[in-house]
């Protein structure tokens, strides 16, 4: 598996900014509530009553989604954001799924422990009536810090006590080996500690999960690599079907109409890269609906064949 990295010293310096301008946030004084919304985005999905809420936002630049794309089109598609660019600033979308008698998250945010602009779910979830311990079931799409790393509180106690986790077995054996951060680039490897403290408070209620398992009837798991090597996405059964899915897509617009585009955060560039063709074919003939964890809020649409590649319709 190959690791992609910068084509040039600019690129390596972004990933260096970003990394570093993680750390002086964080090494400052929190900012203030923003404005956290009491109500979130709903609808009904065949069985499923799913509710989006928002972790926040991160900021990083937008030239780390893009490395090595040409700058006049990299340009071209920041105009059409709404980040102040260079940046790029992808959405958390957080679905909270009812069905039967369990209450699922897909990925539990950054519990306010990686960028200063994220960890609103619990908050959030609270603002809307929704106990964290009535959650049953925690789903884990990847790990890292944005989906992760709110699993658990300061005093490292879960904030979800009463759930169930699960993720990915490959993806679990690859964050939890005592090896894991010489697979990493090196401006990565300062999250490991917390990655593997985290997974380690919820080793007593994982359930390990592969290609074709359900979490519940009609909710599939399958595999989503590259971007970390064992990233799973989520089919859900109703109507022409619902694809969640966290960084096998991570920008509404570079994703869709670049797939091709090195995205700095992908572990295999290569396998990430077949990965997103292959899910934007796949939903684009089926008309598939797509909730995806770092479109703009709430991060539903649809993908549409568009020249050489594909565009997102937002629902
Ligand atoms: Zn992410």
């Amino acid at each position: 598996m190959s690791i992609s990295t910068g084509r040039d010293g600019r690129d390596l310096l972004n990933r260096r900014t970003f990394m570093g301008a993680t750390a002086d946030a964080l090494a400052s004084p929190l900012l203030s509530d923003r404005g956290l919304s009491s109500s979130a985005y709903a609808f009904r999905h065949g069985a499923f009553d799913i509710r989006v809420f928002s972790d926040g936002h991160m900021i990083v630049p937008a030239s780390m989604l893009a490395i090595g794309a040409p700058a006049d089109k990299l340009e071209e598609v920041l105009r059409r954001t709404n980040a102040p660019t260079p940046m790029a600033w992808p959405a958390a979308n957080i679905p909270l799924i009812r069905v039967g008698g369990d209450l699922i998250l897909v990925d539990v945010g950054d519990g306010r422990n990686f960028q200063p602009t994220e960890g609103e779910l619990l908050a959030s979830l609270r603002l809307n009536g929704v106990d964290p311990a009535a959650i049953t079931k925690v789903v884990l799409t990847h790990s890292h810090p944005d989906h992760l790393w709110g699993i658990s509180n300061s005093a490292g106690e879960l904030n979800y006590p009463n759930a169930t986790y699960h993720i990915g077995g490959a993806e679990w054996n690859f964050w939890m080996s005592s090896d894991v951060a010489t697979s990493l680039p090196a401006d990565f490897r300062g999250i490991v500690p917390r990655t593997q403290r985290t997974l380690a408070a919820i080793a007593g209620r994982v359930i390990f999960v592969k290609h074709g398992d359900e979490i519940v009837p009609g909710m599939k798991v399958f595999d989503t690599p590259g971007h970390t090597p064992g990233q799973f996405s989520l089919a859900l059964k109703g109507e022409d079907g619902l694809i969640i899915t966290a960084d096998a897509l991570t920008h509404e617009v570079i994703s869709f109409e670049y797939p091709e585009w090195v995205n700095g955060f992908d572990l295999a560039s290569d396998v990430a890269v077949a990965t997103r063709r292959k899910l934007l074919a796949q939903v684009a003939a089926e008309r598939t609906k797509l909730l995806g964890f770092h479109f703009s809020y709430p991060g539903i649409g649809y993908a549409e064949a568009f020249g050489s590649a594909y565009r997102f319709v937002a629902a």
